[in-house]
Protein backbone atom coordinates (compact mmCIF):
# COMPACT_ATOMS: atom_id res chain seq x y z
CA UNK A 1 0.00 0.00 0.00
CA UNK A 2 1.06 3.26 -1.24
CA UNK A 3 2.30 5.88 1.82
CA UNK A 4 3.17 9.10 2.23
CA UNK A 5 6.12 10.45 4.15
CA UNK A 6 6.47 13.55 6.89
CA UNK A 7 7.56 16.55 4.75
CA UNK A 8 8.83 20.11 5.67
CA UNK A 9 8.25 20.84 1.93
CA UNK A 10 4.91 19.45 2.24
CA UNK A 11 3.67 22.45 5.07
CA UNK A 12 5.17 25.19 2.57
CA UNK A 13 2.04 24.05 0.02
CA UNK A 14 -1.54 23.52 -0.12
CA UNK A 15 -1.07 20.18 -0.23
CA UNK A 16 -1.77 17.73 2.26
CA UNK A 17 -0.63 13.74 3.28
CA UNK A 18 -4.47 12.97 2.91
CA UNK A 19 -4.68 14.22 -0.17
CA UNK A 20 -1.43 12.35 -1.55
CA UNK A 21 -2.79 9.11 0.40
CA UNK A 22 -5.77 9.40 -1.42
CA UNK A 23 -4.61 9.96 -4.99
CA UNK A 24 -1.91 7.08 -4.01
CA UNK A 25 -4.75 4.53 -3.54
CA UNK A 26 -5.80 4.49 -7.01
CA UNK A 27 -2.86 2.10 -7.97
CA UNK A 28 -4.44 -1.13 -7.35
CA UNK A 29 -1.40 -4.01 -7.44
CA UNK A 30 -1.08 -7.55 -6.32
CA UNK A 31 0.57 -7.91 -2.66
CA UNK A 32 3.41 -7.16 -1.56
CA UNK A 33 4.72 -5.18 -4.33
CA UNK A 34 8.20 -2.50 -3.72
CA UNK A 35 7.88 0.38 -3.29
CA UNK A 36 8.85 3.84 -5.22
CA UNK A 37 9.55 6.90 -3.19
CA UNK A 38 8.64 10.54 -4.78
CA UNK A 39 11.10 12.31 -4.01
CA UNK A 40 10.71 16.75 -4.49
CA UNK A 41 13.77 18.18 -5.91
CA UNK A 42 13.03 21.41 -3.73
CA UNK A 43 14.64 19.82 -0.49
CA UNK A 44 15.54 16.49 -2.35
CA UNK A 45 13.01 14.78 0.18
CA UNK A 46 10.59 12.36 0.23
CA UNK A 47 7.00 13.12 -0.03
CA UNK A 48 5.21 9.86 -1.05
CA UNK A 49 5.75 6.72 -2.42
CA UNK A 50 3.89 4.41 -5.07
CA UNK A 51 3.87 0.72 -5.87
CA UNK A 52 6.19 -0.40 -8.47
CA UNK A 53 4.19 -2.26 -10.49
CA UNK A 54 5.21 -5.41 -12.01
CA UNK A 55 3.72 -6.67 -15.44
CA UNK A 56 0.57 -8.61 -13.81
CA UNK A 57 -0.34 -5.73 -12.20
CA UNK A 58 -0.54 -3.80 -15.82
CA UNK A 59 -1.53 -6.08 -17.23
CA UNK A 60 -4.95 -5.93 -15.02
CA UNK A 61 -5.10 -2.47 -15.34
CA UNK A 62 -5.14 -2.49 -19.33
CA UNK A 63 -7.91 -5.58 -18.79
CA UNK A 64 -10.10 -2.91 -16.60
CA UNK A 65 -9.88 -0.23 -19.05
CA UNK A 66 -10.54 -2.51 -22.20
CA UNK A 67 -13.46 -3.51 -20.42
CA UNK A 68 -14.76 -0.52 -19.53
CA UNK A 69 -13.76 0.97 -22.79
CA UNK A 70 -16.63 -0.17 -24.74
CA UNK A 71 -19.62 1.54 -22.91
CA UNK A 72 -17.62 4.82 -23.22
CA UNK A 73 -16.96 4.32 -27.17
CA UNK A 74 -20.69 3.51 -27.38
CA UNK A 75 -22.05 6.78 -25.98
CA UNK A 76 -22.02 9.67 -28.75
CA UNK A 77 -19.23 11.75 -29.78
CA UNK A 78 -20.71 15.09 -28.09
CA UNK A 79 -21.31 13.13 -24.78
CA UNK A 80 -17.75 12.47 -24.80
CA UNK A 81 -16.80 15.98 -25.68
CA UNK A 82 -18.77 17.15 -22.80
CA UNK A 83 -17.06 15.49 -20.27
CA UNK A 84 -13.70 16.67 -21.27
CA UNK A 85 -14.69 20.34 -21.61
CA UNK A 86 -15.88 19.80 -17.73
CA UNK A 87 -12.48 18.63 -16.96
CA UNK A 88 -10.83 21.25 -18.81
CA UNK A 89 -12.71 23.42 -16.57
CA UNK A 90 -12.02 21.35 -12.96
CA UNK A 91 -8.14 21.78 -13.62
CA UNK A 92 -8.76 25.24 -14.20
CA UNK A 93 -10.78 25.37 -10.69
CA UNK A 94 -8.22 22.93 -9.21
CA UNK A 95 -5.08 25.19 -10.62
CA UNK A 96 -3.81 26.02 -6.97
CA UNK A 97 -3.47 22.46 -6.05
CA UNK A 98 -2.33 21.38 -9.63
CA UNK A 99 0.28 23.73 -9.34
CA UNK A 100 1.90 22.78 -5.64
CA UNK A 101 1.85 19.40 -7.31
CA UNK A 102 3.40 20.12 -10.49
CA UNK A 103 5.81 22.15 -8.37
CA UNK A 104 6.65 19.53 -5.85
CA UNK A 105 7.31 17.48 -7.97
CA UNK A 106 9.34 18.96 -10.89
CA UNK A 107 10.62 21.92 -8.77
CA UNK A 108 10.13 24.16 -11.65
CA UNK A 109 9.15 27.81 -10.97
CA UNK A 110 5.18 28.45 -10.30
CA UNK A 111 4.99 30.53 -13.31
CA UNK A 112 6.55 27.55 -15.84
CA UNK A 113 3.67 25.61 -13.97
CA UNK A 114 1.23 27.23 -14.86
CA UNK A 115 2.17 26.75 -18.99
CA UNK A 116 1.11 23.43 -17.75
CA UNK A 117 -1.90 24.42 -16.35
CA UNK A 118 -3.45 26.32 -19.11
CA UNK A 119 -2.11 24.19 -22.21
CA UNK A 120 -4.75 21.14 -21.14
CA UNK A 121 -8.34 23.43 -20.52
CA UNK A 122 -7.26 24.79 -24.39
CA UNK A 123 -6.35 21.05 -25.92
CA UNK A 124 -10.04 20.27 -24.42
CA UNK A 125 -11.82 22.54 -25.88
CA UNK A 126 -10.05 22.31 -29.26
CA UNK A 127 -10.61 18.02 -29.52
CA UNK A 128 -14.66 18.61 -27.81
CA UNK A 129 -14.96 21.58 -30.15
CA UNK A 130 -13.59 20.36 -33.62
CA UNK A 131 -13.15 16.72 -32.83
CA UNK A 132 -17.02 15.17 -33.58
CA UNK A 133 -16.09 16.75 -37.33
CA UNK A 134 -12.46 15.48 -37.98
CA UNK A 135 -14.38 11.87 -37.02
CA UNK A 136 -17.47 12.43 -38.58
CA UNK A 137 -18.45 9.08 -41.58
CA UNK A 138 -17.13 10.41 -44.92
CA UNK A 139 -18.58 10.01 -48.15
CA UNK A 140 -15.67 8.96 -51.45
CA UNK A 141 -16.56 8.16 -54.68
CA UNK A 142 -15.81 4.98 -54.81
CA UNK A 143 -15.00 2.71 -57.35
CA UNK A 144 -17.51 3.20 -60.40
CA UNK A 145 -19.39 6.55 -60.16
CA UNK A 146 -23.28 6.04 -60.22
CA UNK A 147 -22.75 2.65 -59.54
CA UNK A 148 -20.83 2.24 -56.76
CA UNK A 149 -19.84 4.45 -53.38
CA UNK A 150 -17.56 4.54 -50.36
CA UNK A 151 -18.33 5.49 -46.49
CA UNK A 152 -14.76 5.54 -44.45
CA UNK A 153 -15.98 5.72 -40.63
CA UNK A 154 -13.28 6.32 -37.70
CA UNK A 155 -13.38 3.89 -34.72
CA UNK A 156 -11.25 4.16 -31.70
CA UNK A 157 -8.66 1.33 -31.66
CA UNK A 158 -9.22 0.40 -28.07
CA UNK A 159 -6.84 1.12 -25.01
CA UNK A 160 -4.04 3.76 -25.97
CA UNK A 161 -0.76 3.30 -23.22
CA UNK A 162 0.57 6.86 -22.76
CA UNK A 163 3.70 6.86 -21.65
CA UNK A 164 5.25 10.78 -20.49
CA UNK A 165 7.83 12.03 -19.22
CA UNK A 166 9.16 14.13 -16.18
CA UNK A 167 9.63 17.56 -17.25
CA UNK A 168 5.97 18.39 -17.40
CA UNK A 169 4.11 15.60 -16.20
CA UNK A 170 0.80 17.25 -16.38
CA UNK A 171 0.63 18.51 -19.89
CA UNK A 172 2.53 15.48 -21.20
CA UNK A 173 0.01 13.11 -19.26
CA UNK A 174 -3.27 14.85 -20.25
CA UNK A 175 -2.26 16.07 -24.29
CA UNK A 176 -2.10 12.74 -25.84
CA UNK A 177 -4.67 11.27 -23.42
CA UNK A 178 -7.04 13.79 -24.59
CA UNK A 179 -7.66 13.30 -28.15
CA UNK A 180 -7.78 9.25 -27.54
CA UNK A 181 -10.53 9.85 -24.91
CA UNK A 182 -12.71 12.11 -27.23
CA UNK A 183 -11.88 8.90 -30.09
CA UNK A 184 -13.92 6.93 -27.71
CA UNK A 185 -10.37 4.74 -26.28
CA UNK A 186 -9.65 4.19 -22.81
CA UNK A 187 -6.40 5.24 -21.45
CA UNK A 188 -3.85 3.72 -19.27
CA UNK A 189 -0.72 6.10 -18.41
CA UNK A 190 2.46 4.92 -16.88
CA UNK A 191 3.99 8.44 -16.14
CA UNK A 192 7.71 8.98 -14.86
CA UNK A 193 8.46 7.27 -11.93
CA UNK A 194 9.58 10.71 -10.40
CA UNK A 195 6.37 12.37 -11.15
CA UNK A 196 3.49 9.94 -10.88
CA UNK A 197 1.49 12.05 -8.46
CA UNK A 198 0.33 14.57 -10.78
CA UNK A 199 -1.23 12.02 -12.99
CA UNK A 200 -2.52 10.48 -10.17
CA UNK A 201 -4.48 13.91 -9.26
CA UNK A 202 -5.49 14.45 -13.55
CA UNK A 203 -7.44 10.89 -13.12
CA UNK A 204 -9.00 12.02 -10.14
CA UNK A 205 -10.27 15.11 -11.93
CA UNK A 206 -11.50 13.33 -14.77
CA UNK A 207 -13.49 10.85 -12.84
CA UNK A 208 -15.03 14.31 -11.43
CA UNK A 209 -15.36 15.60 -14.80
CA UNK A 210 -17.62 12.24 -15.25
CA UNK A 211 -15.49 10.15 -17.05
CA UNK A 212 -16.64 6.14 -16.23
CA UNK A 213 -14.27 4.82 -14.00
CA UNK A 214 -11.38 2.57 -15.37
CA UNK A 215 -11.13 4.71 -19.02
CA UNK A 216 -8.74 6.27 -17.60
CA UNK A 217 -5.93 3.95 -15.75
CA UNK A 218 -2.70 4.78 -14.19
CA UNK A 219 0.22 1.90 -13.83
CA UNK A 220 3.21 3.47 -11.61
CA UNK A 221 7.08 2.02 -11.71
CA UNK A 222 9.99 1.29 -13.39
CA UNK A 223 9.72 2.31 -17.04
CA UNK A 224 12.10 -1.02 -17.97
CA UNK A 225 9.25 -3.28 -16.37
CA UNK A 226 6.06 -1.50 -16.50
CA UNK A 227 6.18 0.25 -20.06
CA UNK A 228 7.14 -3.19 -21.65
CA UNK A 229 4.24 -4.52 -20.55
CA UNK A 230 2.20 -1.96 -21.13
CA UNK A 231 3.14 -1.87 -25.10
CA UNK A 232 2.11 -5.47 -24.92
CA UNK A 233 -1.14 -4.83 -23.66
CA UNK A 234 -2.67 -2.28 -25.68
CA UNK A 235 -3.40 -1.40 -29.67
CA UNK A 236 -1.51 2.04 -29.33
CA UNK A 237 1.11 3.75 -27.62
CA UNK A 238 1.83 7.34 -27.47
CA UNK A 239 5.86 8.46 -25.96
CA UNK A 240 7.04 11.23 -24.79
CA UNK A 241 10.44 10.93 -23.99
CA UNK A 242 14.29 10.20 -24.78
CA UNK A 243 15.27 8.95 -28.36
CA UNK A 244 16.94 5.84 -27.24
CA UNK A 245 14.02 4.85 -25.30
CA UNK A 246 11.79 5.64 -28.23
CA UNK A 247 13.45 3.62 -30.17
CA UNK A 248 12.95 0.67 -27.95
CA UNK A 249 9.45 1.52 -27.29
CA UNK A 250 9.30 1.64 -31.36
CA UNK A 251 10.79 -1.71 -32.01
CA UNK A 252 8.13 -3.79 -29.13
CA UNK A 253 5.56 -1.71 -30.92
CA UNK A 254 6.35 -3.24 -34.13
CA UNK A 255 6.72 -6.59 -33.11
CA UNK A 256 3.39 -6.27 -31.52
CA UNK A 257 2.08 -4.32 -35.16
CA UNK A 258 0.57 -1.91 -33.32
CA UNK A 259 1.20 1.74 -33.94
CA UNK A 260 2.68 4.64 -31.92
CA UNK A 261 3.76 7.99 -31.58
CA UNK A 262 6.79 9.12 -30.48
CA UNK A 263 7.84 12.77 -29.10
CA UNK A 264 11.85 12.51 -28.50
CA UNK A 265 14.49 14.96 -27.78
CA UNK A 266 16.19 17.72 -30.07
CA UNK A 267 19.32 20.04 -30.50
CA UNK A 268 16.97 22.88 -31.01
CA UNK A 269 18.39 25.83 -33.56
CA UNK A 270 17.05 29.95 -33.36
CA UNK A 271 18.44 31.65 -35.97
CA UNK A 272 18.81 35.37 -35.94
CA UNK A 273 18.79 36.94 -39.31
CA UNK A 274 20.49 40.42 -39.76
CA UNK A 275 17.25 42.15 -40.09
CA UNK A 276 16.04 40.95 -36.73
CA UNK A 277 15.01 42.98 -33.64
CA UNK A 278 18.07 42.13 -31.40
CA UNK A 279 16.32 42.77 -28.14
CA UNK A 280 13.32 40.91 -29.05
CA UNK A 281 15.41 37.99 -30.17
CA UNK A 282 17.60 38.33 -27.18
CA UNK A 283 14.06 38.19 -25.11
CA UNK A 284 12.71 35.22 -26.39
CA UNK A 285 15.99 33.16 -26.04
CA UNK A 286 15.82 34.18 -22.66
CA UNK A 287 12.37 32.48 -22.50
CA UNK A 288 13.19 29.64 -25.03
CA UNK A 289 16.61 28.62 -23.55
CA UNK A 290 15.82 29.04 -19.58
CA UNK A 291 11.92 28.09 -19.26
CA UNK A 292 11.71 24.94 -17.06
CA UNK A 293 15.64 25.59 -16.10
CA UNK A 294 15.87 24.37 -20.02
CA UNK A 295 14.25 21.01 -19.76
CA UNK A 296 11.87 21.37 -22.79
CA UNK A 297 12.26 19.39 -25.71
CA UNK A 298 11.61 22.62 -27.68
CA UNK A 299 14.01 24.57 -25.74
CA UNK A 300 17.00 26.54 -28.03
CA UNK A 301 20.53 25.02 -27.19
CA UNK A 302 22.12 26.64 -30.52
CA UNK A 303 21.52 30.35 -31.15
CA UNK A 304 22.99 31.31 -34.30
CA UNK A 305 23.69 35.03 -34.90
CA UNK A 306 24.73 36.63 -38.34
CA UNK A 307 27.87 37.90 -37.49
CA UNK A 308 26.84 41.76 -38.16
CA UNK A 309 24.64 41.65 -34.99
CA UNK A 310 26.36 39.27 -33.03
CA UNK A 311 27.78 41.59 -30.67
CA UNK A 312 24.64 43.79 -30.04
CA UNK A 313 22.82 40.38 -29.16
CA UNK A 314 25.14 38.73 -27.26
CA UNK A 315 25.06 42.19 -25.27
CA UNK A 316 21.66 42.03 -24.85
CA UNK A 317 21.24 38.26 -24.41
CA UNK A 318 24.34 38.41 -21.47
CA UNK A 319 22.16 41.42 -19.96
CA UNK A 320 19.15 39.68 -19.52
CA UNK A 321 19.53 36.26 -18.07
CA UNK A 322 21.96 37.64 -15.73
CA UNK A 323 19.65 39.58 -14.49
CA UNK A 324 17.18 36.34 -14.09
CA UNK A 325 16.59 34.81 -10.33
CA UNK A 326 17.10 31.27 -9.64
CA UNK A 327 14.71 30.82 -6.70
CA UNK A 328 12.62 27.81 -5.08
CA UNK A 329 8.89 29.23 -3.87
CA UNK A 330 5.57 27.79 -4.62
CA UNK A 331 4.28 30.95 -5.15
CA UNK A 332 4.98 33.37 -8.16
CA UNK A 333 7.91 35.15 -7.95
CA UNK A 334 11.64 33.56 -9.20
CA UNK A 335 12.50 33.20 -12.96
CA UNK A 336 14.22 29.81 -12.75
CA UNK A 337 13.58 27.06 -10.52
CA UNK A 338 15.07 23.05 -10.06
CA UNK A 339 16.51 20.56 -12.02
CA UNK A 340 14.77 17.35 -11.91
CA UNK A 341 17.15 15.42 -9.70
CA UNK A 342 21.25 15.16 -8.78
CA UNK A 343 21.80 12.83 -11.47
CA UNK A 344 20.64 15.44 -14.34
CA UNK A 345 22.58 18.38 -12.60
CA UNK A 346 25.72 16.36 -12.72
CA UNK A 347 25.07 15.86 -16.55
CA UNK A 348 24.74 19.48 -17.00
CA UNK A 349 27.34 20.43 -15.15
CA UNK A 350 29.38 17.74 -17.25
CA UNK A 351 28.36 19.23 -20.14
CA UNK A 352 29.45 22.80 -19.28
CA UNK A 353 32.27 21.44 -17.53
CA UNK A 354 33.40 19.40 -20.98
CA UNK A 355 32.95 22.40 -23.36
CA UNK A 356 34.53 25.23 -21.10
CA UNK A 357 37.96 22.36 -20.73
CA UNK A 358 37.47 22.15 -24.64
CA UNK A 359 37.73 25.88 -24.74
CA UNK A 360 34.25 27.62 -24.64
CA UNK A 361 33.89 30.83 -23.19
CA UNK A 362 31.69 31.02 -20.12
CA UNK A 363 29.48 34.61 -20.54
CA UNK A 364 26.73 33.52 -18.09
CA UNK A 365 26.29 31.23 -15.01
CA UNK A 366 27.60 28.17 -15.17
CA UNK A 367 27.66 27.02 -11.72
CA UNK A 368 25.09 24.66 -9.43
CA UNK A 369 23.58 26.91 -6.80
CA UNK A 370 22.94 24.20 -3.69
CA UNK A 371 22.38 27.54 -1.72
CA UNK A 372 19.25 27.72 -3.87
CA UNK A 373 18.25 24.35 -3.69
CA UNK A 374 20.16 20.83 -4.21
CA UNK A 375 20.03 20.82 -7.78
CA UNK A 376 19.73 24.32 -8.95
CA UNK A 377 21.96 25.28 -11.72
CA UNK A 378 22.41 28.94 -13.11
CA UNK A 379 21.63 29.96 -16.39
CA UNK A 380 24.36 29.67 -18.66
CA UNK A 381 25.67 31.12 -22.09
CA UNK A 382 28.61 29.57 -23.94
CA UNK A 383 30.35 31.13 -26.96
CA UNK A 384 33.62 29.60 -29.09
CA UNK A 385 32.33 26.17 -28.12
CA UNK A 386 33.89 23.13 -29.90
CA UNK A 387 31.67 21.57 -32.73
CA UNK A 388 32.75 18.00 -31.14
CA UNK A 389 31.77 18.54 -27.39
CA UNK A 390 29.15 16.53 -26.22
CA UNK A 391 27.32 19.79 -25.68
CA UNK A 392 27.63 20.87 -29.27
CA UNK A 393 26.12 17.29 -29.91
CA UNK A 394 24.34 15.89 -27.38
CA UNK A 395 20.80 17.06 -26.24
CA UNK A 396 21.76 18.74 -22.68
CA UNK A 397 17.93 19.42 -21.96
CA UNK A 398 19.11 21.92 -18.88
CA UNK A 399 19.65 25.76 -19.25
CA UNK A 400 22.57 25.75 -20.73
CA UNK A 401 22.63 27.28 -24.33
CA UNK A 402 25.43 27.86 -27.27
CA UNK A 403 26.01 31.31 -29.54
CA UNK A 404 27.81 30.95 -32.32
CA UNK A 405 28.40 33.63 -35.18
CA UNK A 406 27.26 32.86 -39.05
CA UNK A 407 28.13 34.40 -42.34
CA UNK A 408 24.41 34.69 -43.40
CA UNK A 409 21.40 33.01 -43.23
CA UNK A 410 22.48 30.08 -45.74
CA UNK A 411 25.26 29.07 -43.19
CA UNK A 412 22.80 29.56 -40.29
CA UNK A 413 20.38 27.03 -42.18
CA UNK A 414 23.27 24.69 -42.79
CA UNK A 415 24.18 25.05 -39.18
CA UNK A 416 20.20 24.15 -38.30
CA UNK A 417 20.20 21.49 -40.02
CA UNK A 418 23.43 19.89 -39.25
CA UNK A 419 21.70 17.47 -36.77
CA UNK A 420 20.14 14.08 -36.81
CA UNK A 421 17.75 15.97 -34.50
CA UNK A 422 14.53 17.97 -35.84
CA UNK A 423 11.76 19.19 -33.59
CA UNK A 424 11.44 22.90 -32.99
CA UNK A 425 13.77 25.93 -34.14
CA UNK A 426 13.28 29.27 -34.38
CA UNK A 427 13.90 32.49 -37.19
CA UNK A 428 13.91 35.89 -36.17
CA UNK A 429 13.49 38.48 -38.63
CA UNK A 430 11.97 41.93 -38.92
CA UNK A 431 10.03 40.79 -42.21
CA UNK A 432 7.58 37.49 -41.29
CA UNK A 433 7.32 36.41 -45.07
CA UNK A 434 11.18 36.69 -45.20
CA UNK A 435 10.92 34.16 -41.68
CA UNK A 436 7.95 31.98 -43.53
CA UNK A 437 10.79 31.24 -46.48
CA UNK A 438 13.42 30.91 -44.06
CA UNK A 439 11.12 28.33 -42.31
CA UNK A 440 10.61 25.98 -44.97
CA UNK A 441 14.69 25.45 -45.03
CA UNK A 442 14.82 24.06 -41.66
CA UNK A 443 14.56 20.71 -41.45
CA UNK A 444 12.18 20.49 -38.29
CA UNK A 445 8.56 19.75 -37.52
CA UNK A 446 7.42 22.85 -35.80
CA UNK A 447 9.31 26.15 -37.30
CA UNK A 448 8.57 29.36 -34.92
CA UNK A 449 8.95 32.97 -36.81
CA UNK A 450 9.74 35.37 -33.76
CA UNK A 451 8.82 33.37 -31.33
CA UNK A 452 11.07 30.56 -29.38
CA UNK A 453 8.09 27.89 -28.93
CA UNK A 454 5.01 28.95 -27.52
CA UNK A 455 3.72 29.87 -30.59
CA UNK A 456 3.95 26.92 -32.34
CA UNK A 457 3.30 24.61 -29.29
CA UNK A 458 0.12 26.43 -28.01
CA UNK A 459 -0.96 26.22 -32.25
CA UNK A 460 -3.41 22.83 -31.06
CA UNK A 461 -5.23 22.92 -34.24
CA UNK A 462 -2.20 22.21 -35.67
CA UNK A 463 0.23 19.13 -35.90
CA UNK A 464 3.12 19.05 -33.30
CA UNK A 465 6.25 16.02 -34.22
CA UNK A 466 9.76 15.80 -34.97
CA UNK A 467 11.68 14.66 -38.41
CA UNK A 468 14.67 12.66 -37.76
CA UNK A 469 15.56 11.25 -34.26
CA UNK A 470 12.84 13.81 -33.26
CA UNK A 471 10.44 11.37 -33.31
CA UNK A 472 7.50 9.58 -35.16
CA UNK A 473 3.60 10.58 -35.70
CA UNK A 474 2.20 13.96 -35.01
CA UNK A 475 0.33 15.13 -31.70
CA UNK A 476 -2.59 18.02 -31.77
CA UNK A 477 -4.51 18.90 -34.58
CA UNK A 478 -6.65 16.66 -36.80
CA UNK A 479 -3.57 14.99 -37.29
CA UNK A 480 -3.29 13.97 -33.47
CA UNK A 481 -6.68 12.53 -33.37
CA UNK A 482 -6.78 10.29 -36.10
CA UNK A 483 -3.90 8.59 -35.07
CA UNK A 484 -6.17 6.99 -32.18
CA UNK A 485 -8.65 5.60 -34.90
CA UNK A 486 -8.85 2.54 -37.36
CA UNK A 487 -10.18 4.00 -40.57
CA UNK A 488 -13.05 1.37 -42.03
CA UNK A 489 -14.12 1.53 -45.67
CA UNK A 490 -17.68 0.62 -46.24
CA UNK A 491 -18.09 0.22 -50.36
CA UNK A 492 -21.49 -0.37 -51.42
CA UNK A 493 -22.35 -1.51 -54.94
CA UNK A 494 -25.58 -0.43 -56.77
CA UNK A 495 -25.43 -3.04 -59.64
CA UNK A 496 -24.32 -6.35 -57.51
CA UNK A 497 -20.71 -7.55 -58.05
CA UNK A 498 -18.50 -5.76 -60.21
CA UNK A 499 -17.80 -8.00 -63.06
CA UNK A 500 -18.72 -8.41 -66.42
CA UNK A 501 -22.39 -9.24 -66.72
CA UNK A 502 -22.99 -13.15 -67.53
CA UNK A 503 -23.03 -13.69 -70.68
CA UNK A 504 -20.73 -11.41 -71.95
CA UNK A 505 -17.83 -11.44 -74.22
CA UNK A 506 -14.91 -11.37 -71.99
CA UNK A 507 -12.87 -9.52 -74.96
CA UNK A 508 -15.57 -6.90 -75.35
CA UNK A 509 -15.71 -6.57 -71.63
CA UNK A 510 -12.07 -5.62 -71.64
CA UNK A 511 -12.18 -3.10 -74.43
CA UNK A 512 -15.56 -1.04 -73.06
CA UNK A 513 -13.41 -1.33 -69.52
CA UNK A 514 -10.28 0.34 -70.73
CA UNK A 515 -12.35 2.83 -72.78
CA UNK A 516 -14.42 3.80 -69.71
CA UNK A 517 -11.10 4.36 -67.41
CA UNK A 518 -9.17 5.76 -69.74
CA UNK A 519 -12.23 8.88 -70.35
CA UNK A 520 -12.53 8.49 -66.24
CA UNK A 521 -8.90 9.13 -66.17
CA UNK A 522 -8.98 12.30 -68.62
CA UNK A 523 -12.10 13.91 -66.76
CA UNK A 524 -10.73 13.82 -63.48
CA UNK A 525 -7.46 15.73 -65.27
CA UNK A 526 -10.10 18.29 -66.78
CA UNK A 527 -12.79 18.63 -63.92
CA UNK A 528 -10.53 18.63 -60.81
P1 LIG B 1 13.01 8.63 -20.82
O1 LIG B 1 12.94 8.22 -22.23
O2 LIG B 1 14.02 8.03 -19.94
O3 LIG B 1 11.60 8.39 -20.06
C1 LIG B 1 10.36 8.73 -20.61
C2 LIG B 1 9.31 7.74 -20.12
O4 LIG B 1 9.60 6.45 -20.65
C3 LIG B 1 9.29 7.58 -18.60
O5 LIG B 1 7.95 7.41 -18.19
C4 LIG B 1 10.09 6.32 -18.38
O6 LIG B 1 9.80 5.66 -17.17
C5 LIG B 1 9.63 5.49 -19.57
N1 LIG B 1 10.52 4.39 -19.94
C6 LIG B 1 11.81 4.19 -19.59
N2 LIG B 1 12.27 3.04 -20.14
C7 LIG B 1 11.26 2.51 -20.86
C8 LIG B 1 11.10 1.34 -21.67
N3 LIG B 1 12.12 0.50 -21.87
N4 LIG B 1 9.93 1.12 -22.27
C9 LIG B 1 8.90 1.98 -22.11
N5 LIG B 1 8.98 3.10 -21.35
C10 LIG B 1 10.14 3.37 -20.73
O7 LIG B 1 13.16 10.19 -20.91
P2 LIG B 1 13.35 11.22 -19.74
O8 LIG B 1 12.44 10.90 -18.64
O9 LIG B 1 14.80 11.34 -19.42
O10 LIG B 1 12.81 12.55 -20.44
C11 LIG B 1 13.63 13.45 -21.02
C12 LIG B 1 13.70 13.20 -22.51
O11 LIG B 1 12.41 13.25 -23.09
C13 LIG B 1 14.50 14.27 -23.17
O12 LIG B 1 15.40 13.71 -24.06
C14 LIG B 1 13.48 15.11 -23.90
O13 LIG B 1 13.90 15.75 -25.04
C15 LIG B 1 12.41 14.14 -24.21
N6 LIG B 1 11.13 14.84 -24.26
C16 LIG B 1 10.52 15.03 -25.47
C17 LIG B 1 9.35 15.75 -25.58
C18 LIG B 1 8.66 15.94 -26.88
O14 LIG B 1 7.51 16.37 -26.90
N7 LIG B 1 9.28 15.65 -28.00
C19 LIG B 1 8.75 16.36 -24.40
C20 LIG B 1 9.46 16.09 -23.18
C21 LIG B 1 10.60 15.35 -23.13
P3 LIG B 1 10.69 5.86 -15.83
O15 LIG B 1 11.46 7.13 -15.98
O16 LIG B 1 9.68 5.90 -14.76
O17 LIG B 1 11.62 4.70 -15.72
Amino acid sequence: MAQTTESTVLERTGITTDLLDRLTARIETGDDRSEIEVRTPVADEAIASVPACDPADVAVAVERARTARAAWANRPIEERAAVLERFGDLVGEYREELLDVVQLETGKARHHALEEVLDVPLTCSYYAENGPAVLADEERSGAVPLAADATVTYDPVGVVGVISPWNYPLTLAMTDAIPALLAGNAVVCKPDERTPLIALALADLLEKAGLPEGVFGIVTGEGATAGPALIDGVDYVAFTGGTETGRAVAERAGRNLIDCSLELGGKNPMLVLEDADVETAARGAVKGAFTNAGQLCLAPERIYVDERRYDEFLDAFVGATRSLSVGLAFEYGPDVGSLIDGDHLERVREHVEGAVDDGAALLSGGRARPDVGPFCYEPTILTDVDPDSRVACEETFGPVVSVVPVADVDEAVERANDTSYGLNASVWTGDRDRGRAVARRIDCGTVCVNDPYTVGWAAVDAPMGGFGDSGLGRRHGPEGLRRYVDARTIATSRIGPLDAPPGIDPGWFARIMSGLTAVRRRLTRWVP
